[in-house]
Parts: structure tokens; sequence; C-alpha cells
């Protein structure tokens, strides 16, 4: 596992610290990526290798001084999107998940049919709402815990909104393995589908589906609604105090970082602001915060086709959450939620629980 003896610099490249080579952590990355755009190296598939070996998490676009600066994420992005283009990518899982959202519109191999199992109450909501929650294949299929606390909370808040009978996977896991031109139809066929509720708001509980709806979106079509993660529209709601705490959560929680929430997005404060507005709970940071959190190891495809690099992330990320002393982890994010969980099965050291900010404030509100 990892030796993590920091001063004042904490580990942020997972890729980096998992396979050791310069040519996995973004310096060497980059050299490559450069060599390749200029032509001095070939597109092939030692290159879709080496780049499906990153969990893309942004931590060196934030951290290291590369011939990529700030954009390095976004270079990196694109270079899947020329591999699958060229034929060399993506990994074989994901092209069999890219075949079910195709057909099943979600990445779980799970039946369409079946996305609303959670809540057939949803069936009844009304057509048209001030508010759509965007739910996501995640807590639909797996992490239901998440959609179902969610919808607690709009419940006890009176939100005038709906759920989308027709929703389809954002996008996000074709995305980021580079499967662009059908993450587009995902895209149109999601924002039709919202445009007919006449929602102003869009709210999600997924960090993923955040940043996709908010950030690639645009680039497929132009919408008229705000993209809001639950953790955005909490905050709101309890500074202007329309949220009323009736019990305590007296327990010491650390938070996590999801990067598709926070480097992606720039949301480090408001859920710190929502926990820290919770009776008796005590907020712990790790060392790895905010801009230099470490990533949980789930993204960009990695978890499904990259399966010892997710593990050995998520370990090292459970040994940061150990060293805060705190029983509780808290992330926004159901998919890094999911690694967590699979990682404490595993975690030799001392177990938190694992849980949703969201569901925080549904036990306390
Ligand atoms: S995006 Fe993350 S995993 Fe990929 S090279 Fe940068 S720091 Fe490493």
């Amino acid at each position: 596992l990892c030796t993590i003896g920091w001063g004042t610099w904490t580990p942020i490249c997972p890729a980096g610290e998992e396979f050791g080579w310069r040519s996995y952590f973004s310096k060497g990355r980059a050299t490559i990526v450069k060599a390749v755009l200029d032509g001095k190296l070939p597109m092939n598939e030692n290159l879709a290798n080496l780049m499906y070996r990153c969990i893309l998490c942004g931590g060196c676009a934030k951290q290291c001084q590369t011939n990529f600066g700030d954009k390095a994420l976004d270079i990196y992005e694109k270079v899947r999107e020329e591999l699958v283009k060229a034929g060399i990518g993506p990994m074989p899982e994901h092209k069999k998940i890219g075949e079910h959202v195709k057909n099943e519109h979600n990445p779980y191999f799970e039946a369409h049919s079946n996305r609303l199992s959670w809540n057939q109450e949803a069936l009844k909501l009304p057509s048209k709402a001030e508010v759509v929650y965007f739910v996501g294949c995640t807590p639909s299929y797996r992490q239901t815990n998440l959609a179902r606390a969610t919808v607690s909370i709009l419940n006890k808040i009176g939100v005038d909104y709906t759920i989308m009978s027709d929703e389809w996977c954002c996008g996000s896991p074709l995305i980021r393995t580079g499967q662009t031109s059908l993450a587009k139809s995902l895209a149109e066929h999601n924002l039709k589908v919202i445009e007919k509720t006449g929602a102003n708001t869009v709210i999600t509980s997924c960090a993923g589906c955040y940043r996709t709806l908010k950030n690639d979106y645009p680039k497929f079509a132009t919408y008229d609604f705000s993209v809001l993660h639950i953790v955005e529209f909490l905050d709101d709601l309890i500074s202007d105090k329309k949220i009323e705490f009736i019990r305590e959560y007296k327990k010491k929680v650390t938070y996590h970082d999801p990067c598709h929430l926070g480097r992606h997005c720039g949301v480090y404060e408001p859920p710190r602001h929502v926990l820290k507005a919770i009776p008796g709970l005590k907020l712990i940071e790790m060392k790895a915060n905010r801009d230099n959190a470490f990533c949980c190891g789930a993204g960009a495809g990695v978890k499904s086709a990259v399966k010892d690099l997710a593990m050995n992330t998520v370990l090292r990320r459970l040994e940061m959450v150990e060293q805060t002393g705190a029983e509780v982890l808290a992330s926004a994010c159901p998919f890094c939620n999911r690694n967590f969980l699979d990682g404490v099965k595993v975690y030799k050291g001392k177990k938190p629980e694992v849980i949703d900010v969201v569901e925080i404030v549904d036990q306390t509100i």
C-alpha cells in the first residue's frame, strides 16, 4: 500500500502512485501525448493502454507543470476520443458498456424498463414542474438509497419537482472513454425530455451527471435551465433558512471531494456548508482536500476496465480517511461511494461508515 509520509505535499496522481513509471505521472504522460500530437510517436495500442490507465481526475491539471497546463484534462479526454475514432480505443469493457447504453440507456447492463423500480411513485409525479430531479444511472440502479433520500428531502421541503419518466444515461461513462458521438444522442434525448417539463432548474445528486449536464451538454446543444448539484440546492435553502434541522448527527465526519464536482466544476464549499450546518456533526478535513484531493479511483472507465487501479486507489484514499480519525466518510457522488463501499470490504485498517451528504441531511431534517 501507499507510504504516505507527507510534509506539506500530498500525492495527487493515482496512476503514477499505482504504476510508478514516469510515463504514468502527468509529466511523462504529457510528454508522450505531445509527441503523438506532433506526429513523432504513433497513435497505437501502447498509447491506448497508457491513456486508459488514467482516472481523468484532473489533479495534474491543478498541480503539475506540464506542456498542457490546466488544459491537461481536456487534452487527455480528447486523445481518448481520437483513439476511438482511429478504432484503437476504447477498452473492450467500455465498448460493451457503450453498446448497452445505446440499447438500454444505462451502463449497468440493466433493462431500461426497470429504471424507476426504486420508486414507482415517480410515475405519478406531474409532467410539468419547476424542478427536475435528474436521478442518474447509479442512484437508479445501484445506490438507490441516495435517490430515495433525495426524493425524501424534496418532499419534506415541499419542492415543486418531477422525475423524467424516460430519463436516459447522461452520457458521462461514454464521454470519459472517448465514445462522444453516442453521448451526443443521449444529451439530445435528455434535453428534449427536460424541456417538455418546463423546468427552470435541474438538480442532480450525482457528481458525474452534474459535470456532464453542466459542462458537456452545452458542447452538444443549447438549453435554458440552470443545473445544480443537490448540495448547492441545499446550501442555498440552508442560507435562506428554509431547512430546519430537527435531529443531531453526533459523529466525526470527513468529506471526500468527488473529482467531477470539485476539481472539474469548482464546487468545494457548498457540501462543507451543508455538513457544518448539521447540529452535532464535526467536520474533519483530510490533508488532501479540495484542489488537492486524492481521487477515489472509480472514474473515467477505470472501475470497469482497470480494476486493480480502481481498488488500490480507493485503498490509498481510505488510508487518508483513517488518518483523520473520522468515523464517517461522506461524499456527494454515488459512484465515489460505490467504490468506497467496495474498498471498505477489503480495507485492513479502521473502516469508516460510507454515506452521502444527502443521506445525512435526510436523517436530520
Ligand atoms: S488525470 Fe489524474 S490519474 Fe490522470 S495523469 Fe492526471 S493526476 Fe494522474
